[in-house]
């Protein structure tokens, strides 16, 4: 190089490919990711492949919450991976404890039992307040009042396939409340009594079920016993009114009150979906067969070889987990009487 050369800056600054959408041509929605500050690295990888695939054409907005304050090195990297404007908020106490009703020596022992019998996540603590935060209090956060879809990252999920529209804007325009990618059975030992607290909620709450609900995914004897099915919530595209409502709130007050986030390990999955499944049309709950989705240890890969070329993915469909035994995705297509992608029983 000639002595004249500069000196390519350490940050160059690169036009972005497309010029942000218009004002009116997004939806108002969020990205939202809970994480500690040690899940830097491991949420930094979830953030990459969602611009590359999706946001860097839409730059939509992105909450991060935490129980405790974000750092800096939190904050500097995710917002200069984030190509919408980024918000960090700490989550209220109330949001992250026992409630007063918790009987904490119960508590405690339940743990001990979960910790000798090799429950994952049995003896943990900070676990339960994680799961009982995403189940109620998430949408709560005053960051996240001025947004109606919001979009759940976690750390270390991948995405496999470009997302050539706007899942937020489908969410609206088809009146769709909750959506999923994976669905599987619940561990039982993780909530022995979640299924007669739902009964109790029905019973007391007549007002709030759907007629037109998808009782048939949760349950094969009409609603007399849980089949465990669930949507894996650490993907989810939700609209925060309905988790808001009147009837959601209900919902999760009458669980909370029972105690199971505590002494059982109540997951947020089984509880959103149960939720999902009695408050919510049919119609309401949508399965997104192109956004391909990995959480350890499974993948949603879509079904179709014409839909993974034109989508650019590299998911291997053989690890699509769709079709399996152990997938409750068939049960949902059933009852909704969708038909089900070309190719399907290949991977059954
Ligand atoms: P798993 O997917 O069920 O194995 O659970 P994860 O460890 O992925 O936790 C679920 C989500 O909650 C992730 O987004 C984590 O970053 C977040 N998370 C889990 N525990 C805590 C915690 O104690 N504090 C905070 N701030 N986030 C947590
Ligand atoms: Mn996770």
């Amino acid at each position: 190089p000639t002595s004249g050369a500069t000196t390519p800056n350490i940050v160059p600054t690169i036009p972005s490919e497309l010029s942000p959408p218009a004002p009116g041509e997004r939806v108002n929605a969020t990205f939202i990711t809970l994480a500690r500050n040690t899940d830097i690295w491991e949420i930094a990888r979830s953030i990459r492949q969602v611009e590359d695939r999706f946001n860097r054409n839409y730059n939509y907005d992105w909450v991060f919450l935490n129980d405790k304050p974000f750092d800096e090195t939190f904050k500097k990297v995710t917002s200069s991976l984030v190509s919408g404007k980024t918000h960090y908020g700490e989550i209220p106490v109330e949001h992250w404890s026992f409630p007063p009703w918790i009987d904490q020596k119960k508590a405690e022992a339940v743990r001990e039992d979960m910790r000798r019998r090799k429950i994952i996540y049995g003896d943990s603590i900070s676990y339960r307040h994680m799961c009982r935060f995403e189940s109620g209090f998430f949408f709560r956060h005053p960051l996240l009042q001025q947004f109606e879809y919001y979009w759940r990252v976690e750390p270390s999920v991948e995405l496999f396939c470009d997302i050539h529209y706007d899942p937020f804007r489908y969410m609206k325009e088809n009146k769709k409340k909750y959506s999923f990618v994976l669905s599987l059975y619940e561990y039982v030992e993780t909530i022995p009594t979640l299924w007669d607290s739902a009964k109790k909620f029905i019973k007391d709450h007549p007002e709030h079920i759907s007629p037109d609900n998808s009782m048939a995914f949760l349950s094969d004897d009409g609603g007399d016993t849980y089949n465990k099915c669930h949507f894996w919530s650490n993907f989810e595209i939700g609209n925060l009114d309905w988790l808001r409502s009147q009837a959601y709130l209900d919902f999760f007050e009458s669980l909370d009150k029972d105690g199971g986030f505590f002494y059982e390990r109540w997951g947020d999955a089984p509880v959103h979906s149960i939720a999902a499944g009695l408050l919510l049309r049919k119609d309401e709950i949508h399965f997104f067969n192109d956004i391909a989705y990995y959480h350890v240890p499974f993948t949603h890969c879509p079904t179709g070889d014409d839909v993974r070329l034109k989508l650019r993915c590299h998911c291997n469909p053989a690890d699509n987990f769709d079709w399996k035994g152990y997938s409750c995705t068939s049960r949902f297509f059933d009852l909704n009487k969708l038909k089900k992608p070309a190719g399907w029983e290949a991977q059954v």
